[in-house]
C-alpha cells in the first residue's frame, strides 16, 4: 500500500509523527509518502496545494493527514475542500464512542455509534448567489449520491447491529424525501434493519440516550452537525478520529484543526491521530492490526496517561511511547 503523509501545519506536525511510530511498530509493509501542503507551504510559496501534490496524492491508496490552519487571504482555495473535490470522498465517517478514564459532557459511558455523513451534496453544493437583499444556497440531493452513501453505511452497519437511523427533515423540504426513499430502499434490499428520524429529534435524542444508535445516515450539513454535537460526549477534541471514503481513495484526518495556540509545545494529544490511522488499517482490511491499536490506545489512557486536554501531565511523546510499548509487547 501507498500512503501519503500530510503533517499539514501546527499540531499536525506533531501529532501526524506520532500516528507513524504507531504504524511503523505495527511492521506492515506500507510504502510512505510525505506530502507538504498547507498554510507553511503557502507562505513559502504562495500555493498550499499544486497540481503535482494532487497527483502525488491520487497515485496514493490513502492518506493520513493532520490538519491545515486556513491562510488569511480571499484568494485561498481550501485543501480540504479541494482534496475531497478531486479525488471524490463522497462519505465522512465519525465513530463515536467513549474511552476509558476519559468524562464526556454526560459522563456517559454506554454508547457506540457511527455517523455517516453524505460529504459532495446538499447544502454544501457551492451553488449559491449572495445578494443585498436576497441570497440563496441550492441544495442537492441526487439518487446517485444518496444510493452510494446509503450502501457504505449499510454495509458499515452490517459489521455492526445492523441498526441504521436515516436522518433528514423531508417534513419541511421535499429534496429529502429522495434521500430519505433511497436510503429506505437501499437499507430494504440490503437486509439493514431501518428507522428515521428528523434531525431535531435527533439531535435531541442523541443527547438523551446515545447508547440506542448503531449507525446513522445523513447529509451533509445534518452530519456535519450531528458529527460536532456527538463529539462533545466523548470529550476532548484531540480524541476524535474520522475518515473521508472515496470510490478508490480514502483520506483519515483527526476531528481536530490546528490548534495554533498549543502547537510547538509537544503537549497536543495524539489520540485523535493515532485512531485515525485505526481507521485506515480497518479501511485497509488489517482487523487485527487495527485492534491492537485500539487496545494500545485504550491501555494507555487506563494506565492514566493522559495530555493536558484531558487534565494529564503527558507529553504527546511519552503519550506516544506508552501506546508504542503496548503494540510492541503485544504484537
Ligand atoms: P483551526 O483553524 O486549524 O481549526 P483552531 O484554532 O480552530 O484551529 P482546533 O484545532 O480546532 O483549533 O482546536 C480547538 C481547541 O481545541 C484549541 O484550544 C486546541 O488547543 C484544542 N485542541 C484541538 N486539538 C487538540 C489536541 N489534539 N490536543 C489538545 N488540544 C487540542
Ligand atoms: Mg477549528
Amino acid at each position: 500500500m501507498r500512503l501519503a503523509i500530510v503533517e499539514g501545519d501546527g499540531i499536525g506536525k506533531e501529532v501526524i509523527p506520532a500516528a507513524v511510530e504507531v504504524l511503523d511498530a505495527l511492521g506492515l509493509d506500507v510504502e510512505k509518502v510525505p506530502v507538504e501542503l498547507g498554510y507553511g507551504k503557502w507562505e513559502r510559496t504562495g500555493q498550499a496545494i499544486t497540481e503535482d501534490d494532487l497527483k502525488v496524492l491520487k497515485g496514493c491508496d490513502c492518506i493520513l493527514f493532520g490538519a491545515i490552519t486556513t491562510p488569511p487571504d480571499p484568494n485561498y482555495k481550501s485543501v480540504l475542500l479541494t482534496i475531497r473535490k478531486e479525488l471524490d470522498m463522497y462519505a465522512n465517517i465519525r465513530p463515536i464512542r467513549p474511552l476509558p478514564s476519559v468524562k464526556g459532557i454526560l459522563g456517559r459511558s454506554n454508547f457506540n455509534f457511527v455517523i455517516v455523513r453524505e460529504n459532495t451534496e446538499g447544502l454544501y453544493s457551492g451553488i449559491e448567489e449572495i445578494g443585498q437583499d436576497i441570497s440563496w444556497t441550492k441544495r442537492i440531493i441526487t439518487r446517485k449520491g444518496s444510493e452510494r452513501i446509503a450502501e457504505y453505511a449499510c454495509k458499515l452497519a452490517k459489521s455492526r447491529k445492523s441498526q441504521l437511523v436515516i436522518v433528514h427533515k423531508s417534513n419541511v423540504m421535499k429534496s429529502d424525501k429522495l434521500f430519505l426513499d433511497v436510503c429506505r430502499e437501499v437499507a430494504g434490499s440490503k437486509g439493514v434493519e431501518y428507522t428515521d428520524e428528523l434531525v431535531d429529534s435527533m439531535a435531541y435524542k442523541l443527547i438523551r440516550s446515545p447508547e440506542r444508535y448503531d449507525v446513522i445516515v445523513t447529509t451533509n450539513l445534518f452530519g456535519d452537525i450531528l458529527s460536532d454535537m456527538s463529539a462533545a460526549l466523548v470529550g476532548s477534541l484531540g480524541l476524535l478520529p474520522s475518515a473521508n471514503i472515496g470510490s478508490r481513495h480514502a483520506f483519515f484526518e483527526p476531528v481536530h484543526g490546528s490548534a495554533p495556540d498549543i502547537a510547538g509545545k509537544g503537549i497536543a494529544n495524539p489520540i485523535a491521530a493515532i485512531l485515525s490511522l485505526r481507521m485506515m488499517l480497518e479501511w485497509y482490511g488489517k482487523m487485527p492490526e487495527a485492534a491492537l491499536v485500539e487496545e494500545a490506545v485504550d491501555a494507555a489512557l487506563t494506565e492514566g496517561i493522559t495530555t493536558p486536554d484531558l487534565g494529564g501531565t503527558y507529553t504527546t511523546k511519552e503519550m506516544t511511547c506508552a501506546v508504542v510499548d503496548y503494540i510492541r509487547r503485544e504484537k
